[in-house]
Parts: C-alpha cells; structure tokens; sequence
C-alpha cells in the first residue's frame, strides 16, 4: 500500500466536516487582517489533530507544525480573506454578511476568490496527513494566511517571525481555484502569476471658471493626455515578447460642469512577468506622467504612491516537474498543464523569505457540465463566473476532494515514506 492511499484511504471520513467548514467558512467571510473566526476554526481543527499551534502571527495568521521524525520538511499554505463584494450567487449557505474596513466603511462581504474552499481542503489535508501515523516521516508545517488580497498578509506573517516558529522547509506549497472544470489540477513551470504594483498619480492643475480657461491649468486635459499615452507603454515600450497589462481603473477630478478643478487623480494597475519588465513600465510611467505635467504647464511636481504590490510567482522547475509527475501519477488525465495567469499572489514571500523552492498550483472549480455546455456555445468568458465575481460559486465537489488530494500528494512526494 503506498502512502497516498494510506492517507487518502480515510478521506470519506472527513469529507462532510470539511464540507461543513466550508459552508461555514463561506457563511461568514471575513476581510483581509480581520479573520479572526475563521483562524480560530483552523486553530482548533489543527490541535484536535495533534499539531503545535501557533495563532496570531502576522495578526490572524496560524501555523501548525507536527513533527514525525527525520525526514524532510514541506510547508502547505492556505490563505483566510474574502472580498467587500455583495454574494449574488444565491446559494443556501451564501453570505450575507457585513464588515467594516480599515477606514470605517460598511462593505458587504464575500468569498469572492474562494480563498473558503483553500481552507476547507487545507484543514482535510492536515487532518489526513496528520492521522496516517505510519505512512510518513519528516515535518509537516501548515501556514494559514490573512490578508492575500491585500497582498500583505504573506510579509506580515514572516516579519512577525514565521521562520523563528518552524523548521527550514525543504519544499513549499500553495493552490488556488479557478474558473475551469473540477475535478481539474494545473501545474506550470517558470513563471506562472504576474507581479503586480498599483500606483496613485496625482497631477496638479490651476482650478478656476468653466468659462475662462486661459485663466487655469486644466487637469481634467492633462489626465486624459496621460491615459492616452500610458496605452503606448505595452505597444511601444515593453518588447512584443514580454507580457504586461497596465490599466488605469480609475480617474478623477473634478465635481461640477463650470469648475474647471485644480487636481486629477489616476489609480493604475501593473502586471509584468519579469522584475526587468516591471521596472521598465513603472519608470515608463513616472517619465510619461512628468513629461505631460510639463507639457500641461502644471504648476507642482505630480506626486506618486505605490500600493497593493504582489511579488512575482516564479514556480522552482525541478519542484513543478516532480509536482506535476505525481499529480500526473495520481489524477491520471486530470493532471493538466496551466496557462499563464495575469492574476497575481503573496505567496512567495514566505518561500523567498525562507529561501526554499515552490511551487503554485490551480484547481477547477466550475461544475464540469455547465463549463462543458458554456465551451461548446462558445461562452466561458461570458457564462462561466470569475474570481472575484459576485457570481463566483465554486462547485463543493469534486472542487474540495481534488484540492485536498493535490496538497496531500504534493506533500507525500516529498515527506519519507514509512
Ligand atoms: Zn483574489
Ligand atoms: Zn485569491
């Protein structure tokens, strides 16, 4: 018997808790740095199942590492947070749950990125791993992270100390569910998420009469000139063989059709692929932004703030191949190649702070009939619901079995067989 199906061998007899987390869990979504309730069911989850528990790191993160003799070292990681989206999937166990930010404001609140269903199969791995004694050896450490979305919740936890609580891995490990068919696993080698920076540009103008223009500095002019030109950043600046999206999300100024206003602000979104590449478009981007000041007259230097900046996810290739060789082994022909995503993630922080390999990987979410029926009418992209939609409504299974069993391969390709 080997030691997957030892392991795996008892999933019928976590599969309805772990079903029940998860309901739970999506129930009560919780924002990013505020996942308190859902921490502590993961907490109380891990020390049933024999591991040392450390809460609270990073602010709501928890580890739990359980030791089982010499042998290799892996960390699987899930992440807590959801979204300020109104659920309109209309499902029994949707959220209606509200919350409030950072800044005071009452948001709804959901499980938008399905961030519930990481949880859910991460807390049914450690339960299995942790109950087939004699199937393994090494450490096993499992990280549950706030604050993903935000992309700050990974760097809170190892500035508070995470290599301090646990042992060097040897191998780390995160996944994420997507808009495909479950029942789905996807490895991909090299870089596979984008590195992602926002940037907050405020530009001055002279604010004065809707009538009298040749008495101001039109800033309303000035950033529209700057979204015209930032488009020729991706066509004319980057090389047409490197991938990256620069969006302006949001422009404003203004608050009447006669005032002419002293200040615009744009809000712009980076992915790049490459540490080369996003230096190129950041730069790009301050050169065009002060060029057009000058150009409008602007009367003040503009002024620039970077903010939700997510590291690059660059999959360790002799990890992915192994990874993908025994999902290959377990999942058969469900074991698929991924695409290159344009989302991006803090994962890597924990891995590059601790200097280890990783490795990301995607499941499927989606019931495999409805994505069957949407491909075969030539409407994914408009019937199948996205990440972060307040339609995304994940399938339970085989959503929750697939991702339990891709961590518990995963891990067992590395940890000692007994
Ligand atoms: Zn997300
Ligand atoms: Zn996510």
């Amino acid at each position: 018997m080997t030691a997957t199906s030892k392991v795996l061998g008892r999933q019928d007899g976590v599969r309805s808790w772990q079903e029940d987390l998860y309901r739970d869990v999506h129930r009560h979504p919780e924002l990013s740095h505020q996942e308190q309730r859902t921490a502590g069911l993961v907490a109380d989850r891990l020390k049933a199942a024999g591991f040392d528990v450390h809460a609270g790191v990073g602010g709501t993160g928890v580890v739990g590492v359980l030791a089982r003799g010499s042998g290799p070292t892996v960390l699987l990681r899930a992440d807590m947070d959801a979204l300020p989206v109104e659920e309109a999937t209309g499902l029994p166990y949707a959220s209606t749950d509200t919350a409030k930010t950072s800044n005071g404001q009452a948001v709804p609140v959901m499980h938008a990125c399905g961030h519930d269903m990481h949880v859910a199969a991460l807390a049914g791995a450690a339960n299995l791993l942790a109950g087939a004694t004699d199937a393994w050896h090494g450490t096993l450490v499992v990280v549950f992270q706030p604050a993903e979305e935000t992309g700050d919740g990974a760097r809170g936890m190892v500035d508070d100390g995470l290599a301090k609580l646990i042992p060097t891995p040897d191998v780390a490990f995160a996944q994420h569910i997507l808009p495909a068919p479950a029942g789905l696993v996807g490895t991909h080698s090299g870089p596979v998420l984008s590195a992602a920076d926002s940037m907050r540009v405020t530009v001055h103008g002279r604010g004065g009469h809707g009538s009298m223009p040749q008495a101001t500095v039109d800033p309303v002019v000035l950033a529209a000139m700057i979204v015209v030109r930032l488009q020729t950043v991706v066509s004319r600046v980057t090389p047409p063989s490197e991938t990256a999206v620069l969006t302006v999300g949001s422009v404003q100024a203004g608050t009447k059709s006669n005032v002419i206003p002293d200040h615009a602000v744009l809000q712009l979104n980076v992915r790049t692929y490459s540490d080369q590449t996003r230096q190129t478009v950041l730069d790009a981007i301050r050169r065009i932004v002060v060029a057009e000041c000058e150009a409008s007259g602007s009367p003040r230097e503009p002024e620039f703030e970077l903010f939700d900046r997510f590291p690059l996810t660059d999959n360790d290739i002799a990890t992915t191949d192994k990874v993908s060789a025994a999902f290959t082994d377990f999942f058969a022909d469900r074991a698929v190649p991924m695409k290159l995503q344009t989302a991006s993630e803090d994962f890597s922080d924990i891995p590059a702070a601790l200097g280890v390999p990783y490795s990301y990987w995607g499941v499927g979410c989606i019931d495999p009939e409805i994505y069957r029926r949407a491909e075969q009418a030539g409407r994914v992209a408009q019937d199948i619901p996205v990440n972060h939609s307040a339609q995304f409504a994940p399938v339970i299974q085989p959503t929750l079995d697939t991702a339990t069993q891709a961590l518990v391969v995963a891990a067992l390709s590395w940890l000692a067989s007994e």
